[in-house]
Parts: structure tokens; sequence; C-alpha cells
């Protein structure tokens, strides 16, 4: 049973800008998640299939308001051969992600090429369970997660950016509630998902106290995987230029991984993208504050630039990054699921 931490005991480790309280914050993270998750590293190779998207969230730069981008959708053909071709270079989990889009007839789609990579990955697989697939394409109604679940996929990323509604209403335009979201986190975990959210570190306007309130919200929520990026500005946003955070995204987003890994301690974690195009040692500490799921880019390079949720976006090859992995100290696993820990333990006590 994990310890309950107090909004003080949080506050007081955000606060202080101590090196060694944060030395001490990581090596506690790391025996943590060794002792409760082990030291293997999870790959999700990442498919980000389509950057149409029908919102206009302040901060995103693939917002339908953003004319600046080419607009692409790989075809169902491209991404079943993407998904198998992963598969046979030894890739055992993927996350799909794409714009939002509630309409029927893509999430038609969507349903379809999830039923054929499952299919066709099961019939290849020894042992009969294919590829593992997270979802991560926004709010949709119960009945299109629920053929989502029917066709194959188990997890689901959806993150609420912030649990304080003041600041959800200022980052998002009329029209988008953050009740709805926390709606479809209810339905996703009703219909058997393993659930992830997660929050941006240094949104304009965020305080401490509501970080604090975030990693309370995940544990309320009970969750079962968290993806934390630092916010990381896009100039055609409306939210490029508000004035900055108080403190450094890239470290307060490393304390919040480490909270994380202790107040739960059997989640999974991703050691966001974000969080290593801010610093070239974020893939080194984000593990060591905790993370254990890291996803590498698989769309096709004539897409990549295309998908920028926000600027200076990156790749490193998988294998570079499996072996920077391994050189950090932990071990990857590409045949296991890595599904998350805590989603075992809430099923066995449901
Ligand atoms: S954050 Fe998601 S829903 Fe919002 S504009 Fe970007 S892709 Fe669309």
């Amino acid at each position: 049973m994990a310890k309950s931490w107090s909004d003080k005991e949080i506050t007081s480790i955000l606060s202080s800008r101590e090196p060694r309280m944060l030395d001490e914050l990581f090596d506690a993270a790391d025996r943590c998640r060794r002792d409760s998750v082990g030291p293997n590293v999870f790959l999700r190779g990442l498919i980000e299939f389509s950057n149409e998207c029908q919102r206009n969230c302040y901060y995103c730069g693939i917002r339908k308001g953003n004319l600046s981008i080419r607009r692409y959708r790989l075809t169902n053909y491209e991404i079943i051969a993407l998904a198998m071709s992963a598969f046979e270079g030894g890739y055992s989990s993927l996350t799909l992600q794409s714009g939002e889009s509630d309409e029927t007839r893509e999430i038609n789609e969507v349903v379809h090429f999830v039923q054929v990579i499952k299919a066709q990955s099961q019939a290849r697989d020894n042992t009969g369970q294919g590829l593992g697939i997270t979802l991560s394409i926004g709010e949709l109604t119960f009945d299109q997660y629920q053929a989502l679940w029917e066709a194959g996929a188990h997890r689901y990323l959806l993150r609420i950016e912030t649990s304080d509604r003041q600041l959800f209403s200022r980052i998002h335009p009329p029209g988008q509630y953050y009740d709805k979201r926390l709606h479809c986190l209810d339905a996703l975990k009703t219909i058997g998902y393993q659930v992830g959210t997660g929050i941006m570190v240094g949104l304009p306007g965020q305080s401490i106290e509501n970080l604090v309130r975030d990693l309370q919200f995940f544990v309320e929520r009970d969750i079962d995987m968290l993806g934390i990026g630092p916010y990381i500005p896009h100039p055609n946003t409306p939210l490029y230029k508000q004035p900055a955070f108080d403190f450094d995204p890239f470290i307060m987003t490393l304390k919040i991984i480490a909270l994380a890994r202790l107040m739960m301690p059997d989640i999974n974690i991703v050691c966001s993208t974000a969080l290593q195009i801010i610093n070239p040692r974020g893939l080194e500490l984000g593990l060591k504050a905790g993370a254990n799921i890291v996803m590498p880019v698989l769309t096709p390079e004539d897409n990549r630039g295309n998908y920028s949720l926000y600027i200076n976006k990156n790749y490193t090859q998988p294998q570079e990054l499996v072996d920077r992995i391994r050189m950090f100290g932990y071990e990857v696993d590409p045949w296991t699921w890595g599904d998350s820990r805590h989603y075992a333990a809430r099923q066995a006590q449901e």
C-alpha cells in the first residue's frame, strides 16, 4: 500500500530549488520503481496516423485553426502495413494517435484497422496474443469507445491537461468542457480499458497549487497510466507568448514524474517525447525519475513534420533509443506487452 501524501509535503518538494533534494527524490523514485514495476522499460511504437482535428485547443500546433500545416491522414493500408512491420521488427505494443474526430465514418475506419491489425498480428504470434494496442484519439461517445474496445484496443490515453477547471477553460475554447473529459475517462474505465491521463507542466497561469491538485487528482481517479510532458509553446497558437511559468518546466516535470511514481508505485508512466526534446538528458532523467514507458515514433518521415503538437519535435531511431535505455541501466523487453500492474491489481479487486 502506497503512503498517502499531504498537499503540504508535495508543495514543499515542488517549491524546493535545492539540488540535493532533487537527487534524493530521484533516488527514492528509482528505488520505488525497481521494487514495484522492476527495471524493465516497455516500448509502444507510436503511429500518428492523422493530424486532422476538429478541435482548437489553444496550446496545440495541430489545432483546426492552424492553417500553416499540411494535413494528412494515412490510408488504412498504410496504417496496417506500418503496424505489421513494427510487429515483425519486434514491437509487441503500439500507440495509435491522431487529432480528434467523433464522426461515425472516421471512427468506423479506426475500428476496421484496429480489427485487422489485431487479427493479423494474432495469426502470426505463437502465443495468439498479437499486438497490444493503445489508442489516443480524444473525446468520443461511450458507444464509440465500446466499439474500439471490441475491435481489440485495450488501453486508452486521454490527457486532462490540467485538473483545475479554471485553467482548463483558459486553455480550451468555448465548447470544450472539463466535465466531458471526466465523463470520457469514466466511460473508458467502465468499459474495461487500462486508462491513462496526464497533464502539461509549465502552462501560462499554472501554479504549484494546480500541480499539487493534479497529483492528488491522479490518485483519486485511480488511473493506470500517466503521460506528463513539459509545455512547449507553439508559435501558431493563441497561448504562444503568454507569460511563462515561474519554474523550469523540465525540472518540474521530472519532479512530478518522481512524485507520481512514489504516490502510485505500480502504474505505467510515459517518458514523453516532449521531455526528451527540451533537454538532451530527458530520456535518462525521465527514466531515473520513475518513467517506464517509451514511445518511439514510427510515423512515416514525410508526415512527421506535420504532426507538430509543439515545435522542434525531433526523432530518435528506435534501436538508438533501446541502446540508450540499456546504457542508463534499464532493461528493454520487446516481447512483453508491459501492461499496467495497477490495472491488474484493480481488476483483481473488482
Ligand atoms: S490537443 Fe488534441 S484535440 Fe486539442 S487541438 Fe490538439 S490534437 Fe486536437
